[in-house]
Protein backbone atom coordinates (compact mmCIF):
# COMPACT_ATOMS: atom_id res chain seq x y z
CA UNK A 1 0.00 0.00 0.00
CA UNK A 2 1.04 3.24 -0.65
CA UNK A 3 2.54 5.24 1.44
CA UNK A 4 0.32 8.76 2.84
CA UNK A 5 2.32 11.84 1.92
CA UNK A 6 3.37 13.65 5.81
CA UNK A 7 3.05 17.21 6.57
CA UNK A 8 4.67 19.36 8.45
CA UNK A 9 2.18 20.25 11.13
CA UNK A 10 3.32 23.60 12.08
CA UNK A 11 3.80 25.13 8.19
CA UNK A 12 1.83 22.43 6.47
CA UNK A 13 4.02 21.48 3.85
CA UNK A 14 4.73 18.19 2.54
CA UNK A 15 7.27 15.83 3.25
CA UNK A 16 8.36 16.89 -1.01
CA UNK A 17 8.69 20.60 -0.07
CA UNK A 18 11.10 20.42 2.62
CA UNK A 19 14.43 19.26 3.54
CA UNK A 20 14.04 17.49 7.15
CA UNK A 21 10.63 16.24 8.62
CA UNK A 22 10.61 15.15 11.64
CA UNK A 23 8.31 12.69 13.45
CA UNK A 24 7.29 14.03 17.36
CA UNK A 25 4.73 11.79 19.60
CA UNK A 26 1.77 13.09 17.75
CA UNK A 27 3.01 15.21 15.06
CA UNK A 28 5.69 16.01 12.89
CA UNK A 29 7.91 20.00 12.20
CA UNK A 30 9.77 20.28 9.35
CA UNK A 31 13.22 21.80 9.49
CA UNK A 32 12.58 25.46 8.21
CA UNK A 33 10.18 25.43 11.53
CA UNK A 34 12.52 24.21 13.75
CA UNK A 35 15.21 26.75 13.21
CA UNK A 36 12.22 29.45 12.92
CA UNK A 37 10.88 28.14 16.10
CA UNK A 38 14.79 28.15 17.65
CA UNK A 39 15.20 31.15 16.82
CA UNK A 40 11.49 32.58 18.40
CA UNK A 41 12.44 30.69 21.68
CA UNK A 42 16.33 32.07 21.95
CA UNK A 43 14.97 35.59 21.62
CA UNK A 44 12.04 35.51 24.29
CA UNK A 45 15.00 33.91 26.68
CA UNK A 46 17.19 36.77 25.96
CA UNK A 47 14.33 39.51 26.42
CA UNK A 48 13.67 37.31 29.87
CA UNK A 49 17.35 37.12 30.86
CA UNK A 50 17.99 41.19 30.51
CA UNK A 51 15.12 41.72 32.48
CA UNK A 52 16.57 39.67 35.41
CA UNK A 53 20.30 41.23 34.76
CA UNK A 54 18.58 44.62 35.04
CA UNK A 55 17.13 43.98 38.47
CA UNK A 56 20.25 43.41 40.66
CA UNK A 57 21.98 46.17 38.93
CA UNK A 58 19.53 48.81 39.87
CA UNK A 59 19.62 47.52 43.34
CA UNK A 60 23.19 47.01 44.01
CA UNK A 61 24.39 44.50 47.14
CA UNK A 62 21.41 46.19 48.43
CA UNK A 63 18.67 44.71 46.72
CA UNK A 64 20.53 41.03 47.08
CA UNK A 65 20.73 41.13 50.31
CA UNK A 66 17.21 41.83 50.34
CA UNK A 67 16.13 39.06 48.17
CA UNK A 68 18.34 36.72 49.82
CA UNK A 69 16.58 37.10 53.22
CA UNK A 70 13.49 36.87 51.42
CA UNK A 71 13.45 33.60 49.67
CA UNK A 72 16.43 31.80 51.77
CA UNK A 73 18.34 31.24 48.22
CA UNK A 74 17.35 33.41 45.47
CA UNK A 75 20.43 35.39 44.80
CA UNK A 76 22.86 32.69 45.78
CA UNK A 77 24.37 32.66 42.22
CA UNK A 78 24.57 36.49 41.94
CA UNK A 79 28.23 37.90 41.77
CA UNK A 80 29.08 39.91 45.01
CA UNK A 81 31.61 42.32 43.94
CA UNK A 82 34.76 41.17 44.77
CA UNK A 83 37.15 43.31 47.23
CA UNK A 84 39.23 44.38 43.54
CA UNK A 85 36.13 45.63 42.75
CA UNK A 86 35.11 47.60 46.34
CA UNK A 87 38.98 48.94 46.07
CA UNK A 88 38.88 49.75 42.38
CA UNK A 89 35.37 52.06 42.94
CA UNK A 90 36.87 53.75 46.29
CA UNK A 91 39.56 54.60 44.26
CA UNK A 92 37.62 56.61 41.85
CA UNK A 93 36.55 58.64 45.06
CA UNK A 94 39.39 58.58 47.58
CA UNK A 95 42.72 59.42 46.92
CA UNK A 96 45.94 57.20 48.46
CA UNK A 97 45.39 55.42 51.48
CA UNK A 98 45.52 51.90 50.20
CA UNK A 99 45.85 50.02 53.28
CA UNK A 100 42.82 51.09 54.16
CA UNK A 101 40.91 50.60 51.16
CA UNK A 102 42.47 46.85 51.33
CA UNK A 103 41.17 46.47 54.73
CA UNK A 104 37.68 47.96 54.23
CA UNK A 105 37.20 46.20 50.92
CA UNK A 106 38.16 42.99 52.46
CA UNK A 107 35.79 43.84 55.59
CA UNK A 108 32.76 44.61 53.63
CA UNK A 109 32.66 41.55 50.89
CA UNK A 110 32.91 39.57 54.03
CA UNK A 111 30.00 41.44 55.79
CA UNK A 112 27.96 40.50 52.14
CA UNK A 113 29.07 36.89 52.72
CA UNK A 114 27.98 37.05 56.05
CA UNK A 115 24.60 38.16 55.01
CA UNK A 116 24.35 35.45 52.47
CA UNK A 117 25.43 33.14 54.75
CA UNK A 118 23.10 34.20 57.08
CA UNK A 119 19.99 32.31 55.17
CA UNK A 120 21.80 29.05 55.50
CA UNK A 121 21.47 26.72 58.20
CA UNK A 122 25.39 26.46 58.37
CA UNK A 123 26.86 25.48 62.01
CA UNK A 124 29.83 28.33 61.23
CA UNK A 125 28.33 31.64 62.06
CA UNK A 126 30.37 34.22 60.40
CA UNK A 127 31.26 37.18 63.26
CA UNK A 128 30.51 41.04 61.98
CA UNK A 129 33.56 42.57 60.86
CA UNK A 130 33.11 46.17 62.37
CA UNK A 131 35.47 48.23 61.30
CA UNK A 132 37.53 50.83 63.26
CA UNK A 133 39.63 53.48 61.37
CA UNK A 134 42.58 55.72 62.52
CA UNK A 135 44.20 58.68 61.29
CA UNK A 136 43.89 62.47 61.74
CA UNK A 137 41.14 64.43 60.95
CA UNK A 138 40.70 65.36 57.18
CA UNK A 139 42.15 62.45 56.09
CA UNK A 140 39.48 60.91 54.61
CA UNK A 141 37.85 58.48 57.14
CA UNK A 142 34.42 59.94 56.36
CA UNK A 143 34.76 59.90 52.79
CA UNK A 144 36.20 56.20 52.67
CA UNK A 145 32.68 54.57 54.72
CA UNK A 146 30.58 57.13 52.84
CA UNK A 147 32.07 55.95 49.42
CA UNK A 148 31.30 52.17 50.18
CA UNK A 149 27.76 52.98 50.94
CA UNK A 150 27.37 54.79 47.41
CA UNK A 151 28.44 51.93 46.34
CA UNK A 152 26.83 49.44 47.54
CA UNK A 153 23.43 51.76 47.60
CA UNK A 154 22.81 51.01 51.59
CA UNK A 155 21.41 53.97 53.74
CA UNK A 156 24.32 55.47 55.32
CA UNK A 157 24.84 57.95 58.66
CA UNK A 158 27.19 59.43 60.16
CA UNK A 159 26.75 60.54 64.05
CA UNK A 160 29.15 61.65 66.50
CA UNK A 161 30.34 59.95 69.32
CA UNK A 162 31.13 63.56 71.07
CA UNK A 163 26.99 63.89 72.00
CA UNK A 164 26.62 60.46 73.60
CA UNK A 165 26.42 60.58 77.42
CA UNK A 166 25.28 57.41 79.48
CA UNK A 167 21.67 56.76 79.99
CA UNK A 168 20.27 59.67 82.71
CA UNK A 169 22.79 62.06 81.90
CA UNK A 170 22.48 65.35 80.08
CA UNK A 171 23.26 64.52 76.08
CA UNK A 172 21.69 61.71 73.72
CA UNK A 173 21.41 58.18 74.87
CA UNK A 174 23.60 55.18 73.04
CA UNK A 175 20.30 53.90 70.79
CA UNK A 176 19.46 57.14 69.34
CA UNK A 177 22.85 57.36 67.14
CA UNK A 178 20.24 54.72 64.96
CA UNK A 179 18.01 57.39 64.86
CA UNK A 180 19.97 58.83 62.26
CA UNK A 181 20.16 55.71 60.39
CA UNK A 182 16.30 55.65 60.26
CA UNK A 183 15.97 58.79 59.02
CA UNK A 184 18.35 58.48 56.05
CA UNK A 185 16.49 55.01 55.48
CA UNK A 186 12.85 57.18 55.77
CA UNK A 187 12.23 55.15 58.61
CA UNK A 188 11.96 52.02 56.63
CA UNK A 189 13.38 49.67 59.34
CA UNK A 190 13.84 47.01 57.37
CA UNK A 191 16.39 48.71 55.35
CA UNK A 192 17.85 50.79 58.43
CA UNK A 193 18.40 47.14 59.57
CA UNK A 194 21.12 46.85 56.40
CA UNK A 195 22.60 50.01 57.03
CA UNK A 196 26.61 51.46 57.50
CA UNK A 197 26.87 53.35 60.53
CA UNK A 198 29.88 55.90 60.71
CA UNK A 199 30.84 56.77 64.44
CA UNK A 200 33.36 59.84 64.53
CA UNK A 201 35.20 60.45 67.00
CA UNK A 202 34.90 56.84 68.39
CA UNK A 203 38.25 58.36 70.34
CA UNK A 204 36.22 61.07 72.14
CA UNK A 205 34.65 58.69 74.49
CA UNK A 206 37.81 56.81 75.61
CA UNK A 207 38.10 56.23 79.40
CA UNK A 208 40.09 58.82 80.71
CA UNK A 209 43.42 57.20 82.48
CA UNK A 210 43.31 60.18 84.86
CA UNK A 211 39.91 60.18 85.87
CA UNK A 212 39.30 58.66 89.48
CA UNK A 213 37.22 55.56 89.46
CA UNK A 214 35.25 57.67 92.42
CA UNK A 215 33.80 59.87 90.06
CA UNK A 216 31.61 58.34 87.42
CA UNK A 217 33.59 58.49 83.62
CA UNK A 218 29.95 59.69 82.57
CA UNK A 219 31.17 60.11 78.72
CA UNK A 220 33.42 57.32 78.69
CA UNK A 221 33.33 53.87 79.68
CA UNK A 222 29.69 53.83 80.25
CA UNK A 223 29.14 55.03 76.51
CA UNK A 224 31.31 52.64 75.47
CA UNK A 225 29.27 49.45 77.27
CA UNK A 226 26.01 51.46 76.32
CA UNK A 227 28.15 50.90 72.45
CA UNK A 228 28.64 46.95 73.19
CA UNK A 229 25.85 45.99 72.68
CA UNK A 230 24.42 48.12 69.49
CA UNK A 231 28.24 46.56 67.80
CA UNK A 232 27.48 42.95 68.11
CA UNK A 233 24.19 42.88 67.12
CA UNK A 234 20.98 42.94 69.08
CA UNK A 235 17.59 44.46 68.91
CA UNK A 236 17.08 47.78 70.22
CA UNK A 237 14.59 50.35 71.25
CA UNK A 238 15.50 53.71 68.97
CA UNK A 239 13.73 57.10 69.99
CA UNK A 240 12.43 58.00 66.24
CA UNK A 241 13.19 61.72 66.79
CA UNK A 242 16.29 60.86 68.29
CA UNK A 243 17.78 62.54 71.26
CA UNK A 244 16.86 61.23 75.06
CA UNK A 245 14.45 58.21 75.93
CA UNK A 246 11.12 59.77 77.26
CA UNK A 247 8.96 57.19 78.95
CA UNK A 248 5.75 58.29 76.55
CA UNK A 249 7.71 58.23 73.14
CA UNK A 250 6.77 55.17 71.15
CA UNK A 251 9.98 53.75 70.39
CA UNK A 252 10.99 51.40 66.86
CA UNK A 253 12.53 48.14 67.53
CA UNK A 254 15.89 48.30 65.47
CA UNK A 255 17.71 45.08 65.12
CA UNK A 256 21.40 45.75 64.34
CA UNK A 257 22.94 42.32 63.32
CA UNK A 258 23.33 43.07 59.48
CA UNK A 259 24.34 47.06 60.29
CA UNK A 260 28.03 47.63 59.37
CA UNK A 261 29.53 50.22 61.83
CA UNK A 262 32.62 51.97 60.36
CA UNK A 263 34.47 53.81 63.47
CA UNK A 264 36.68 56.76 63.11
CA UNK A 265 38.68 58.65 65.51
CA UNK A 266 42.42 60.94 65.49
CA UNK A 267 43.02 59.45 68.60
CA UNK A 268 45.49 62.04 69.24
CA UNK A 269 49.05 61.37 70.68
CA UNK A 270 48.28 57.45 70.40
CA UNK A 271 51.98 57.50 68.34
CA UNK A 272 53.28 57.70 71.78
CA UNK A 273 51.47 54.24 72.59
CA UNK A 274 52.54 52.77 69.67
CA UNK A 275 56.45 53.46 70.34
CA UNK A 276 56.32 52.58 73.75
CA UNK A 277 54.72 49.28 72.89
CA UNK A 278 57.56 48.58 69.93
CA UNK A 279 60.00 49.50 72.28
CA UNK A 280 59.33 47.62 74.96
CA UNK A 281 58.92 44.83 72.35
CA UNK A 282 61.88 45.15 70.73
CA UNK A 283 64.20 44.58 74.18
CA UNK A 284 64.69 41.37 74.52
CA UNK A 285 62.69 40.41 71.46
CA UNK A 286 64.23 41.73 67.99
CA UNK A 287 67.10 43.14 67.17
CA UNK A 288 68.06 46.64 66.94
CA UNK A 289 68.13 45.97 63.06
CA UNK A 290 64.72 45.89 62.97
CA UNK A 291 64.14 48.89 65.32
CA UNK A 292 65.61 50.87 62.36
CA UNK A 293 63.23 49.98 59.71
CA UNK A 294 60.27 51.32 61.68
CA UNK A 295 58.96 54.75 59.74
CA UNK A 296 59.22 56.79 62.55
CA UNK A 297 56.91 59.47 60.31
CA UNK A 298 54.41 57.06 60.17
CA UNK A 299 53.90 55.13 63.32
CA UNK A 300 50.23 54.53 63.02
CA UNK A 301 51.12 51.81 60.09
CA UNK A 302 51.91 49.55 63.12
CA UNK A 303 48.42 49.92 65.40
CA UNK A 304 47.62 47.20 67.27
CA UNK A 305 44.53 46.48 69.08
CA UNK A 306 46.56 46.68 72.34
CA UNK A 307 47.38 50.50 71.94
CA UNK A 308 43.50 51.26 71.83
CA UNK A 309 43.47 49.96 75.39
CA UNK A 310 46.20 51.74 76.48
CA UNK A 311 44.10 55.25 74.28
CA UNK A 312 41.23 54.09 76.89
CA UNK A 313 39.02 52.11 74.99
CA UNK A 314 37.96 48.78 76.96
CA UNK A 315 38.44 45.76 75.20
CA UNK A 316 34.78 44.55 75.11
CA UNK A 317 34.61 47.40 72.35
CA UNK A 318 37.74 46.18 70.63
CA UNK A 319 36.99 43.18 70.20
CA UNK A 320 33.57 44.20 68.49
CA UNK A 321 35.68 45.95 65.72
CA UNK A 322 37.72 43.47 64.86
CA UNK A 323 38.80 45.00 61.80
CA UNK A 324 41.47 47.80 62.64
CA UNK A 325 43.35 49.99 59.89
CA UNK A 326 44.73 53.48 59.80
CA UNK A 327 45.13 56.40 57.74
CA UNK A 328 48.35 58.45 56.41
CA UNK A 329 48.62 62.05 56.78
CA UNK A 330 47.99 63.77 53.74
CA UNK A 331 51.17 64.77 52.01
CA UNK A 332 51.75 67.63 49.46
CA UNK A 333 51.25 65.53 46.39
CA UNK A 334 48.16 63.63 47.56
CA UNK A 335 46.44 67.28 48.06
CA UNK A 336 47.32 68.62 44.94
CA UNK A 337 45.32 65.06 43.54
CA UNK A 338 42.71 65.78 46.05
CA UNK A 339 41.93 68.47 44.14
CA UNK A 340 41.45 67.71 40.83
CA UNK A 341 41.47 63.40 40.52
CA UNK A 342 38.87 62.13 42.12
CA UNK A 343 35.45 61.76 40.32
CA UNK A 344 33.30 65.03 42.35
CA UNK A 345 36.78 66.08 42.83
CA UNK A 346 36.59 70.08 44.10
CA UNK A 347 37.82 71.66 41.20
CA UNK A 348 35.37 69.35 38.82
CA UNK A 349 32.57 70.70 40.92
CA UNK A 350 33.46 74.26 41.00
CA UNK A 351 33.74 73.69 36.50
CA UNK A 352 30.25 72.36 36.88
CA UNK A 353 28.72 74.99 38.99
CA UNK A 354 29.83 77.58 36.71
CA UNK A 355 29.03 75.59 33.85
CA UNK A 356 25.35 75.12 34.13
CA UNK A 357 25.80 79.40 34.36
CA UNK A 358 26.88 78.90 31.09
CA UNK A 359 30.61 79.96 31.88
CA UNK A 360 33.73 77.92 31.23
CA UNK A 361 35.72 78.02 33.91
CA UNK A 362 39.96 76.88 33.81
CA UNK A 363 42.70 77.67 36.11
CA UNK A 364 46.15 78.10 35.91
CA UNK A 365 48.21 75.10 36.74
CA UNK A 366 50.03 77.51 39.36
CA UNK A 367 46.75 78.40 41.31
CA UNK A 368 46.13 74.82 42.12
CA UNK A 369 49.87 74.40 43.50
CA UNK A 370 49.09 77.78 45.12
CA UNK A 371 45.71 76.52 47.11
CA UNK A 372 47.54 73.47 47.97
CA UNK A 373 50.40 75.65 49.50
CA UNK A 374 47.60 77.17 51.62
CA UNK A 375 46.04 74.41 52.82
CA UNK A 376 49.58 73.53 53.55
CA UNK A 377 50.52 76.89 55.27
CA UNK A 378 47.16 76.58 57.43
CA UNK A 379 47.33 73.70 58.51
CA UNK A 380 43.96 72.97 57.43
CA UNK A 381 44.89 69.19 55.51
CA UNK A 382 42.17 68.51 52.91
CA UNK A 383 39.29 70.44 54.11
CA UNK A 384 41.13 73.47 53.81
CA UNK A 385 41.16 72.99 50.05
CA UNK A 386 37.58 73.61 49.70
CA UNK A 387 37.44 76.51 51.77
CA UNK A 388 40.67 77.87 49.83
CA UNK A 389 39.15 77.77 46.82
CA UNK A 390 35.59 79.10 47.60
CA UNK A 391 37.06 82.02 49.37
CA UNK A 392 38.69 82.21 45.84
CA UNK A 393 35.57 81.71 43.77
CA UNK A 394 33.19 83.68 45.96
CA UNK A 395 33.38 87.10 43.86
CA UNK A 396 32.88 85.29 40.94
CA UNK A 397 29.87 83.39 42.26
CA UNK A 398 28.05 86.43 43.75
CA UNK A 399 29.04 88.40 40.20
CA UNK A 400 28.56 85.88 37.22
CA UNK A 401 25.36 85.04 37.25
CA UNK A 402 23.76 89.02 37.06
CA UNK A 403 26.59 89.25 33.84
CA UNK A 404 26.86 87.99 30.06
CA UNK A 405 30.20 86.64 30.97
CA UNK A 406 30.80 83.63 29.23
CA UNK A 407 34.32 82.59 30.40
CA UNK A 408 36.51 82.81 33.86
CA UNK A 409 40.23 82.16 33.61
CA UNK A 410 41.46 82.03 37.32
CA UNK A 411 45.13 83.05 37.11
CA UNK A 412 47.47 83.11 40.60
CA UNK A 413 47.81 86.97 40.63
CA UNK A 414 43.32 86.81 40.64
CA UNK A 415 43.83 83.48 43.07
CA UNK A 416 45.97 85.66 45.04
CA UNK A 417 44.37 88.93 45.28
CA UNK A 418 40.89 86.70 46.57
CA UNK A 419 42.65 84.64 49.13
CA UNK A 420 44.72 87.21 50.82
CA UNK A 421 41.98 89.34 51.51
CA UNK A 422 39.76 86.49 52.80
CA UNK A 423 38.89 86.25 56.68
CA UNK A 424 41.06 82.74 56.01
CA UNK A 425 44.12 84.62 56.48
CA UNK A 426 43.28 85.34 60.05
CA UNK A 427 42.48 81.75 60.89
CA UNK A 428 46.63 81.13 60.95
CA UNK A 429 47.55 80.48 64.62
P1 LIG B 1 37.91 62.58 58.27
O1 LIG B 1 36.64 61.81 58.38
O2 LIG B 1 39.13 61.70 58.20
O3 LIG B 1 38.05 63.65 59.31
P2 LIG B 1 36.85 63.42 55.75
O4 LIG B 1 36.69 62.11 55.08
O5 LIG B 1 35.61 64.07 56.27
O6 LIG B 1 37.93 63.35 56.89
O7 LIG B 1 37.60 64.41 54.75
C1 LIG B 1 37.29 65.77 54.63
C2 LIG B 1 37.27 66.18 53.17
O8 LIG B 1 38.60 66.15 52.68
C3 LIG B 1 36.49 65.24 52.29
O9 LIG B 1 35.21 65.71 52.05
C4 LIG B 1 37.28 65.22 51.01
O10 LIG B 1 36.86 66.25 50.16
C5 LIG B 1 38.67 65.52 51.41
N1 LIG B 1 39.55 64.34 51.54
C6 LIG B 1 40.16 63.92 52.67
N2 LIG B 1 40.94 62.86 52.43
C7 LIG B 1 40.79 62.57 51.13
C8 LIG B 1 41.33 61.55 50.28
N3 LIG B 1 42.19 60.65 50.74
N4 LIG B 1 40.94 61.55 48.99
C9 LIG B 1 40.08 62.47 48.51
N5 LIG B 1 39.56 63.47 49.25
C10 LIG B 1 39.89 63.51 50.55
Amino acid sequence: MKKPIQHCSFCGRSEREVSYLLTGHSGLICGDCVVAANKIVSEAQKEVEGAKSEQPASQGIAGQARNDSGSGNAGDNEKLPSPRDIKAFLDQYVIGQDDAKRFLAVAVYNHYKRLKQAQTNDDVEIEKSNIIMVGATGTGKTLMAKTIARMLKVPFAIVDATVLTEAGYVGEDVESILTRLLQVADYKVEEAERGILFIDEIDKIARKADNPSITRDVSGEGVQQGLLKLLEGSIVNVPPQGGRKHPDQKMIAIDTKNILFVCGGAFDGIERKISQRLNTQVVGYTSPAHNTRLDKNNMLQYIAPQDLKSFGLIPEIIGRLPVLTYLKPLDRPALRAILTEPKNSIIKQYIKMFEMDGVKLTFDEDVLEYVVDKAIEFKLGARGLRSITENMMIDAMFEIPSTNQKELHVTLDYAKSHVERSALQYAVA
